[in-house]
């Protein structure tokens, strides 16, 4: 199959790809397993670099993590501390595309960050790092960080608690409604040619390329792992060895029953983890913790992780929150690469390996899942 960046065809692994070099690529039947954004945004990359591509969904499209998280479109501030700089660097570019893309499901939002008498990190401290974060963001910046003093501090969210505030930041980062967003991209890999199954349950893949749907095998050029928390278990009941392993960790999200007139990331107390209140379609958001867990229940929010929020809500929110104004919870497992003992501290990276005809992706966050999808098609194409 002839493949040109002349309007002819789509071109080779990705978007941005220059439109003048003409490629001679062979079309590929790839599977790719997982309906999450990361598999989606691999099977559409896939498609548009020209191959035949159908994914496997055991659900239904964003029914797990994908659809359990923050909401943020960002760089991850946070992730500065841990050196993570091309991680954040990547995520800050790609919050942009999905809002350029997607205006009427992901949106810029202002975020304040106040700085107490308790607060772990002085104030010199976080302005650095808003102003690395902004620098990291060059022209894809959605706006500068700014200091505010306490009056106009309480002036923007006149609900925070004033006890031992000293100031603080606002800084811009995106917000998306992420089952939303996801299924919006799901259907633009449907019409660049993805074929979607749901409630198509994959029971184990072979290194030659076979993929086994209800006791009978298809057998594909290439397989795409990109189960999520799964992709390794996946790989495990398959026996084929998996070269990294998933730290699985839980976050979980409070709904409250209240308006929020503006984000705040702040420290929880005595910790150096920090937690959100953001607003939320109308709503209160609270999120999230860490907490380890296997895959062998469901990820739901305990009643521990709800005094946690509430909490946390409770000592930077003069208004104080009950379990009465908790009008809904979810949770969802976080697919980090284990690299650390405190879940905190460990890398939101992702990798992405290859055993025969499969290609597995293990990590990711939301935001960077177009940038993903890109490297696994390219990897997809060097396998060859
Ligand atoms: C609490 C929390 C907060 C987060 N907040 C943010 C945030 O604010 N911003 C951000 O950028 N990222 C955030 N993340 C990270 C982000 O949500 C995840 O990294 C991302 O959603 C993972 O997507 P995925 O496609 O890899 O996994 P998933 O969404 O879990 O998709 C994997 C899919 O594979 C399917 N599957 C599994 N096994 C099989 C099988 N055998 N056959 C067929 N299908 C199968 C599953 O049903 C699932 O739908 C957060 C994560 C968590 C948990």
């Amino acid at each position: 199959m002839q493949l040109a960046g002349h309007g002819l065809g789509p071109v080779l692994n990705g978007y941005d790809a220059p439109m003048s070099r003409a490629v001679t690529v062979q079309a590929l039947r790839v599977a790719v397993i997982g309906g999450g954004i990361n598999g989606v945004m691999s099977a559409w990359a896939l498609a548009k670099a020209g191959h035949s591509v159908e994914l496997y969904e055991r659900g239904t499209l964003m029914g797990a993590t994908s659809s359990a998280s923050t909401k943020l479109l960002h760089g991850g501030l946070r992730y500065l501390e841990n050196m993570e700089f091309r991680l954040v660097q990547e995520g800050l570019r790609e919050r942009a595309w999905w809002i350029g893309q997607a205006p009427h499901l992901a949106h810029p939002l202002e975020i304040i960050l106040p700085v107490y008498d308790w607060s772990r990190r002085p104030p010199w401290m976080v302005r650095i790092g808003l102003g690395m974060y902004h620098w990291l963001s060059g022209d894809r910046s959605l706006g500068k960080h700014r200091w505010h003093d306490r009056d106009a501090l309480l002036r923007l969210q006149p609900d925070l608690a004033p006890e031992g505030l000293r100031g603080g930041f606002t800084f811009w980062d995106g917000q998306m409604d992420d089952r939303a967003l996801g299924l919006w991209a799901a259907e633009r890999a449907r019409e660049a040619g993805v074929r979607m199954h749901e409630n198509a349950p994959v029971e184990r893949i072979d290194a030659d390329g076979g993929l086994w749907l209800s006791g009978s095998r298809t057998a594909f050029d290439r397989v795409v792992n990109v189960a999520g928390p799964w992709a390794c278990e996946l790989l495990r009941v398959s026996g084929i060895a998996c070269a990294h392993t998933l730290d699985l960790v839980r976050g979980s999200h409070l709904i409250l029953d209240r308006p929020c007139p503006a984000g705040v990331l702040a420290e929880v107390q005595g910790e150096r983890r920090i937690a959100f209140v953001l607003p939320w379609q109308g709503r209160t958001l609270v999120g999230t913790t860490e907490e380890r867990q296997a895959l062998d229940h469901e990820p739901r929010c305990s009643d521990a992780e709800r005094e946690y929020m509430l909490a946390f809500h409770n000592r930077i929110m003069r208004t104080p929150a009950g379990v009465s104004d908790v009008v809904s919870t979810f949770a969802g497992l976080r697919p980090l690469l284990r690299s650390a003992a405190d879940p905190s501290r460990a890398t939101r990276e992702y990798v992405i390996e290859a055993q025969g005809r499969v290609t597995t992706v293990l990590g990711g966050k939301w935001t960077t899942a177009r940038a993903l999808g890109e490297q696994v098609a390219a990897r997809v194409l060097k396998g060859r």
